[in-house]
């Protein structure tokens, strides 16, 4: 059996259609463009893709895009006044602060100071008790992505039982409380590196999510036959951006499966601009 595969890149395209739709009629409701702030400190060359495709992302979509470069030297205090400035501008809706943050500054101090309703990342303590309450004010992008991606490709999750791969505050907690929320209904287990006989968890799952950042973790045996499988790594090696799951061998077992890239990645884009226009629409 070959599976079908998740198309991220052109369902993303679709929903920044739909995205693009509701900025212009909100627009042209109320004279205001939603704008979205972000702050890239450092020279990481992954991190300034990630910034230009959100920028181009916005424009598409019609909506402001801010970018502000800082070197790799700044200080925590020059963050921290530069976060402040950006949320006390009303005509900023959104601010996104790229990680990772130059070595020796405390990403939890500068993601912390990020106003809570300008936090469309939805890292803000305030938002991530939201969520986990089930009453979020914001999704997420990364798991608000993957969750799209399975509700618009048909795959029943209530009553599943989905095995998340890697416990990080971006990806790994936030999606294992999405989807164990009253209307998504899941059955999840969360595993990490510390977890005994994993390859025996993976198995169990009928929708398999990988999120630990270790290239093909995830091999064919680990799969039960027929499972979703969704693979969140990005990993760049000497062959090029692979995912967590070993993609050729997986694609046989599975019964869909994303792939690597243009799997979540697009998808992750997405739900940012869906955060910002929220932003912009005001609580
Ligand atoms: P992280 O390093 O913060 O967390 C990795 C998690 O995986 C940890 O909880 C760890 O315990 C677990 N883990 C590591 N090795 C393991 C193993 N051998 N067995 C079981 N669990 C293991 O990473 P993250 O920020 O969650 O990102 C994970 C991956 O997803 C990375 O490759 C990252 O680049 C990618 N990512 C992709 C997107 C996207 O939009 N496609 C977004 C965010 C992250």
């Amino acid at each position: 059996m070959t599976a079908q595969l998740l198309d991220g890149k052109s369902l993303a395209r679709q929903i920044q259609a739909e995205i693009a739709e509701r900025v212009a009629a909100f627009r042209a409701r109320t004279g205001v463009t939603p704008c979205l702030a972000a702050v890239l400190a450092g020279d990481d060359p992954a991190s300034a893709v990630y910034v230009r495709n959100k920028e181009q992302a916005c424009k598409k979509a019609g909506i402001e895009s801010r970018v502000t470069l800082l070197s790799s030297s700044v200080g925590a205090a020059e963050l921290l006044a530069l976060v402040q400035q950006l949320n006390c501008d009303a005509s900023v809706h959104g601010i996104l602060v790229q990680l990772p943050l130059p070595a020796g500054i405390d990403a939890t101090k500068i993601l912390d100071a990020v106003h809570p309703l300008k936090d469309v990342d939805c890292f803000h303590p305030e938002n991530v008790g939201l969520l986990v309450q089930g009453r979020p004010r914001y999704l997420p992008c990364t798991p608000a992505g993957i969750a799209e991606l399975l509700v618009r490709s048909g795959v029943q999750i209530s009553g599943a039982h989905v095995v998340v791969v890697g416990r990080s505050d971006i990806v790994g907690k936030p999606m294992a409380n999405m989807l164990l929320q009253k209307g998504r209904d899941a059955t999840v287990t969360v595993c990490h590196s510390r977890s005994r006989g994993l390859a025996e968890i993976t198995r169990s799952a009928d929708i398999l999510i990988v999120a630990a950042g270790r290239a093909k973790l995830v091999t064919a045996e680990m799969v039960r036959p027929g499972a979703v499988v969704v693979d969140v790594g990005m990993n760049r090696t000497a062959a090029g951006l692979v995912g967590d799951v070993d993609f050729a061998a997986v694609k046989e077992v599975a019964s869909k499966i994303t792939p690597v890239p243009g799997g979540v990645g697009p998808l992750t884009v997405t739900m940012l601009l869906a955060n910002t226009l929220r932003a912009a629409e005001g609580p």
